[in-house]
């Protein structure tokens, strides 16, 4: 069965050898690798808020002074 959803199709583009999505985060301005994604939710996530996965990590970082390190 095909699915019929309102996925948003983000064009990727090539910057000096890296995958980039053509655009910028919403929150930092920077440009968005792909490879930097954690994972397919947070590629997804992009594609909701517009942040790349630094920005992500600070927005929806549950506690940041608890945060486990490494
Ligand atoms: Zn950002």
């Amino acid at each position: 069965m095909e699915r019929q959803g309102s996925q948003t199709t983000q064009r990727v583009v090539f910057v000096r050898g890296r995958m980039v999505v053509d655009g910028r985060c919403n929150s930092c301005g920077d440009s968005v690798v792909v490879a930097e994604f954690r994972d397919e939710l947070s590629h997804r996530e992009f594609g909701l808020s517009g942040f790349c996965q630094k920005c992500q990590d600070v927005v929806f970082a549950p506690h940041p002074q608890n945060a486990a390190r490494g």
